[in-house]
């Protein structure tokens, strides 16, 4: 059995009943292959082995009081994957689906992430089976409460740095912020997607989708192609959504879908952004609503946004949201390019049949790393302290978004796969990452 072989066979025998993890390992196994063939120091130092085994998981009972006076029990998780490069770090996820499989899958796509932006932050994620849907606004803040004062004594700005992720917005990092400060006397960068008030930064919350939109141009500009005049096929209606909403057509791009986990919206004269703020960040209501709003646009219950033509698609909603016959769809409705927004929001197959079929994918990894980055600038700024202008923080991001571009399409290159941003992203996040290791000795 050869080497890499051998390996993806160990990955599977370890990690039963843990489909996501594998999906994300096995993903960045398979690029690595040319590498370990070349540089036999990371084989005889076991870096693999190491790296797909996180340094530590954290498991906890979150109990809390709902509004009927009842106790609830949750689970709590944070995985500290990996911190070669720089404390853990990485989000938060409040949702039903949460287990240790989703956070080890998030956690290991972190690692290779954080190495991509050039900043020091290592591998890390964290959250709960908690479901914030229906809840009222002191359940969340019981429940959060709760959930750090187990939490605290795991993170802390020089430890593991948590943020938000999906069901964790500003809202909720700051009732975390404020029951790790009690417990801990202490106002430091702990955590990071905080308000502008106690210590945030401009332009965190705009990153994750601006940076979505600073990748795919270099890649589109790389390529001969450009953004403008593009018709968007865009999932999901959360932070990376909008914000890359907003980005695609300040660029020139028109979005026409935007989904919720109950369904999609088809707005032909391009998404209304206001109208989607106003439901999503004022009124917190769901997406159907638009069409009350929006009265030529059209709601769909449930899948399909996928087959809606479009030249460009990016994927902002979940994991494997995006399936092999979804990319099928793509493909033959003419679609040049698919950005992630999501973490691991396309199936291995599809990714597959995008390549096969030449279609420019970047994966997101690279693709959706602005938000970390902006966060790993929040952590800077909160080291100084201090607080760059909107401007300064936004084109930081967007040399960030570019030198990634740049590092997946050179890796890919040296490494005999030009194009193949998928190998890029996992080669050039994974060096770094390997030579720390190996300079630290074992561990
Ligand atoms: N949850 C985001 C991600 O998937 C941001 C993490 C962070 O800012 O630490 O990268």
């Amino acid at each position: 059995m050869t080497y890499m072989v051998n390996q993806l066979d160990n990955l599977m025998k370890n990690n039963t009943n843990e489909p996501e993890f594998l999906q994300a390992a096995t993903e960045v196994l398979q690029s690595l292959e040319p590498v370990i063939a070349r540089h036999a120091q990371y084989r005889k130092s076991g870096i693999l082995e190491r790296l797909t085994e996180p340094d530590r998981q954290i498991k906890f009972r979150v109990s809390w009081i709902d509004d009927q006076g009842k106790i609830r029990i949750n689970r709590g998780y944070r995985v500290q994957f990996n911190n070669a490069i720089g404390p853990y770090k990485g989000g938060l996820r409040f949702h039903p689906t949460v287990n240790f499989s989703i956070i080890k899958f998030l956690g290991f796509e972190q690692i290779f992430k954080n190495s991509l932006t050039g900043l020091p932050i290592g591998g890390g994620k964290g959250g709960s089976d908690f479901d914030p849907k229906g809840k009222s606004d002191r359940e969340i803040m019981t429940f959060c409460q709760s959930f750090m004062t187990e939490l605290h004594r795991h993170i802390g700005a020089d430890t593991d740095v948590p943020a938000g992720d999906i069901g964790v917005g500003g809202r909720e990092i700051g009732y975390l912020f404020g029951q790790y400060k009690r417990l801990c006397n202490q106002h430091t960068g702990a955590l990071t997607g905080k308000s502008l008030s106690y210590g945030g930064s401009l332009v965190r919350k705009e990153s994750t989708g601006f940076g979505l939109l600073y990748l795919l141009d270099a890649m589109l500009k790389a390529n001969n192609k450009s953004i403008d005049g593009k018709i968007f096929v865009l999932s999901g209606s959360g932070n990376v959504a909008i914000y890359a909403c907003q980005k695609a057509q300040e660029m020139g791009g028109k979005v026409v879908t935007m989904s919720d986990s109950s369904g999609w919206i088809y707005d032909s004269d391009g998404i209304h952004l206001e109208v989607i703020k106003e439901i999503k960040e004022v009124k917190q209501q769901r997406l159907s609503e638009y069409i009350s709003y929006r009265p030529n646009a059209v709601y769909h219950e449930g899948k399909g946004i996928w087959s809606t033509p479009c030249d460009i698609a990016l994927p902002c909603a979940t994991q494997n949201e995006l399936q092999l016959d979804d990319a099928k769809e793509l493909v033959k409705n003419g679609v040049i390019a698919v950005a992630e927004g999501a973490n691991m929001p396309t199936s291995l197959e599809a990714t597959h049949y995008f390549q096969a079929n030449h279609i420019l994918f970047a994966p997101g990894k690279a693709s959706n790393a602005g938000g970390v980055a902006v966060s790993a600038l929040e952590m800077a700024q909160n080291s100084i302290r201090y607080s760059w202008e909107f401007n300064k923080t936004d084109l930081k991001l967007k040399k960030i978004m570019n030198d990634i571009f740049e590092k997946i399409s050179e890796s890919a290159k040296e490494y005999g796969v030009p194009g193949n941003y998928v190998d890029g992203a996992n080669i050039a996040g994974f060096l770094k990452v390997a030579d720390a290791m190996m300079a630290q000795g074992l561990f």
